[in-house]
């Protein structure tokens, strides 16, 4: 099945940027929020953090606001789903609304529609079971920033066809992005699993007064050639993100060494959310990262 028509649910970071992403890449796309305003305020949220990321090889910043428009908004959760090949839920990280969210999709979306959640963290598998149609649900995990932006996991449930896998390899291929499959389920799927093993040093290093931070990041962008460091992706991502993803992995693990650093979490509690709020670990809209001298310490 060629995935042509999607519906994203919940147009916040996440969902407003994906929808962009394959509107642009030709896909006909619909979206819903239960905020009927927040898919303009979150254009304009990611338009100042576009300003100093740039979005990559694959869509000139100029393009990516006009094909904004193109995305159809609707107010009614079953005009969004209505002829979805796929939809795309990117709703807040937790299980239980995702659950209820998942029933609603169940019973309104098109029998044969694909149903994939954004989640950081939650494997499908979790999910699944809100639904009759076990074959066709999965984890399609995009990363931050998600416009231009070309790596997404994707990890199947208990009962996923292989072929629907191949399905929705073939649309991220589609919208200039590279599926990276997962085999057996992980907490993390692919290249999460391999973040979050950065997140969780650095953030021990950073939050025990080891290191600066800034010394870490710098590291990072000459090592891995990128425009910013873990600490600099932390605030993109929205450090209460972070926070949440992080203590679902020791919901799981119950190992307290999974739990962020104190640091950290006085960091939420001081709403130093990071590019959202203006101040995280570096203050908005012009990071410390970005001027020409950062690299020389
Ligand atoms: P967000 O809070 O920015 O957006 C969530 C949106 O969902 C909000 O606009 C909210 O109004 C809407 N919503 C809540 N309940 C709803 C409902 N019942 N029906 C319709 N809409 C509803 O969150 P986000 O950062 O975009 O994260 C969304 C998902 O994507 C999460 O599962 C998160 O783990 C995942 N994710 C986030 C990032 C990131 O960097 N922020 C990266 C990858 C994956």
């Amino acid at each position: 099945m060629a995935v042509k028509k999607i519906s994203v649910i919940g147009l916040g970071t996440l969902g407003t940027q994906i929808a962009i992403q394959a509107v642009y890449y030709g896909c006909e796309v619909r979206g819903y929020d239960q905020d009927p305003e927040i898919f303009p305020k979150t254009i304009q949220k990611v338009k100042g953090m576009m300003n100093f990321l740039g979005t990559g090889p694959t869509m000139p910043v100029e393009d990516w606001e006009k094909a904004a428009s193109r995305v159809k908004v609707v107010k009614d959760l079953s005009d969004a789903l209505q002829d979805a090949d796929l939809v795309i839920e990117a709703v807040p990280e937790n299980l239980e609304l995702k659950r209820k969210v998942w029933g609603q999709l169940d019973s309104l979306a098109p029998k044969g529609a694909l149903l994939a959640t954004n989640s950081s963290s939650i494997p499908v598998s979790r999910i699944e079971s809100a639904t009759q149609r076990l074959e066709k649900c999965l984890n399609i995990h995009f990363y931050q920033p998600a416009i231009g932006m070309n790596i997404v996991d994707v990890m199947g449930g208990t009962k996923t066809a292989p072929e629907e896998i191949e399905a929705a390899k073939q649309f991220v291929r589609s919208i200039s992005c590279i599926p990276l499959g997962v085999k057996k389920e992980i907490l993390g799927f692919c290249f999460n699993s391999v973040w979050r093993a950065i997140k969780k040093q650095t953030l021990y290093m950073w939050g025990n007064g080891f290191v600066d931070f800034r010394d870490i990041d710098r590291a990072w962008m000459v090592f891995a050639g990128m425009k910013q460091g873990p600490f600099g992706l932390m605030d993109l991502v929205g450090l209460d993100v972070v926070y949440d993803i992080e203590m679902s992995y020791y919901s799981e693990s119950k190992d307290p060494r999974d739990i962020p650093p104190k640091a950290f979490k006085d960091m939420i509690d001081r709403k130093d959310l990071g590019v959202k709020t203006g101040k995280g670990f570096y203050t908005y809209p012009n990071p410390e990262y970005t001027r020409p001298d950062f690299l020389k310490g």
